[in-house]
């Protein structure tokens, strides 16, 4: 046992999954930057008071903010999502509107760890400021679906609810309120609790024992203002323009306080554990100006990476191993053949790896055979001596002798042509 272990809710995410996770932002990049966002880098932590702004009834704020004073005697915090950081960017930096942006990075939230559900998880995510158009809303929405499409992801659910604006929602909350309390002997000790807190949330109950009263609550559907309603009747007009299906769910009220109108989760029905919930955004009108920025609509979403691949490894897509390796260096004299015909070959384009170490030319082979390379190219003092070397095509197992000053030809004739890293001229 090492000394050492990853902390509760930490991983390791090892080779070959790291560089899935890469191919995932890279796949998630494209998509979104053909629809003009641009790439975002906001710092890991801020004052504490940018995340306050979640909502102090929430658990991201009440229980699992990682915060800490720093030396300076700061008030700092680990970031738990992204949203509340680029919005006071905005409100610091004032670029022009509408401000489409997309990140990809880790956030911290003091969890208790379990499948889905970590301390230390990855999200890409969007944002705009600056428009109130709700076909913003269903752009937003629809790059979120799209991604899903372009993974191959065939099981993912979306969901959509307007809270209305801050008056709808507050006389909803006071509405809901008295009709849980009217049946608070009905509800789970934890619901009771939840209560207290946040009555939103107890919709999200997920115990049997709080159903019954969940399903009688009044709706926010009934509490919308005129322009909240038209607001959400275009983001749905505009998602069935777009094909892009869809459930009303009244029940779906978000975790975090900042949201206003529109709302939409994504949920893979292909995961079985309690955390089947990808993806989820929606318009956050007043956070801009909660945090002292000018008065800046603003509509976005996140999708948790650790997730969205476990939707893909039980959906059997977005697979990938480690990257291919064109050419296996074999160099039995003293390593400096290898050392310059694989730097030769790389500077020309191709992915090159060779043993180290002097070792023998059978545990080279073998090497040579495990990393999976199209063609093994061996060095051995007669070779060293004429200038030449062994080509070996490890799939047929082909063999030629091949002058060294022409390997980069040759490799091509067998692998392909590929675009030069390095002018070497
Ligand atoms: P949220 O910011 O809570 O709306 O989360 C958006 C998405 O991030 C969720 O749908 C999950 O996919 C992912 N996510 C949130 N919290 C965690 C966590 N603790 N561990 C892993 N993924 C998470």
């Amino acid at each position: 046992m090492p000394s050492f272990q990853t902390s509760p809710g930490t991983r390791d995410i090892l080779p070959p999954q790291a560089g899935r996770w890469r191919a995932f932002s890279a796949q998630f990049a494209d998509i979104v930057e053909s629809a003009g966002y641009e790439c975002i880098i906001p710092p890991m932590f801020e004052d504490l008071g940018v995340f306050l702004r979640l909502g102090d009834a929430t658990d991201v704020v009440t229980k699992e903010m990682y915060d800490f004073e720093d030396k300076g005697g700061r008030r700092i915090a680990l970031r738990p999502e992204h949203t509340a950081g680029i919005c006071r960017a905005f409100a610091q930096h004032r670029p022009t509107t509408p401000w489409k942006v997309w990140y990809s990075g880790s956030n911290f939230r003091y969890e208790k760890a379990q499948a889905g559900r970590f301390r230390q998880f990855d999200q890409v995510g969007i944002e705009v400021l600056g428009s109130t158009d709700p076909l913003l809303d269903v752009e937003v929405i629809a790059m979120g679906w799209q991604f899903f499409e372009s993974l191959g992801l065939k099981n993912v659910v979306l969901m959509v609810n307007s809270l209305g604006d801050l008056a709808d929602r507050a006389a909803y909350i006071e509405a809901l309120r008295q009709y849980l309390e009217s049946r608070s002997d009905e509800l789970s000790d934890e619901a009771k609790a939840t209560l207290q807190r946040n009555p939103l949330r107890v919709l999200d109950s997920k115990r049997a024992q709080d159903k019954p009263v969940v399903i009688g609550a009044p709706t926010i559907a009934e509490f919308l203002s005129d322009e909240a309603r038209a607001h959400f009747s275009t983001v749905i007009a505009g998602l069935d323009a777009l094909k892009i299906p869809y459930t009303i769910n009244a029940g779906l009220v978000r975790g975090l306080d900042y949201y206003q109108r529109t709302v939409f989760e994504f949920v893979s029905t292909s995961l079985d554990s309690a955390q089947t919930a990808v993806g989820g955004g929606g318009r956050y009108d007043g956070l801009v100006e909660d945090l002292g920025g000018p008065a800046t609509p603003g509509v976005g979403f996140a999708l948790g990476i650790d997730r969205t691949l476990l939707a893909c490894d039980s959906e059997e897509v977005f697979n990938m191993g480690s990257p291919e390796i064109d050419a296996f260096i074999v160099d039995v004299v003293d390593g400096m053949s290898a050392l310059r015909l694989s730097d030769e070959l790389r500077a020309a384009g191709f992915t090159v790896d060779r043993a180290y170490d002097g070792r023998s030319m059978k545990s080279q082979m073998k090497v040579a055979d495990r990393s999976g390379a199209r063609v093994a190219i061996i060095i051995g003092p007669d070779e060293a001596e004429s200038g030449n070397c062994t080509v070996r095509n490890l799939m047929t197992s082909d063999q030629s002798i091949v002058v060294q000053a022409e390997l980069v030809t040759h490799l091509a004739s067998i692998v392909g042509e590929r675009n030069p890293r390095r002018n070497t001229q």
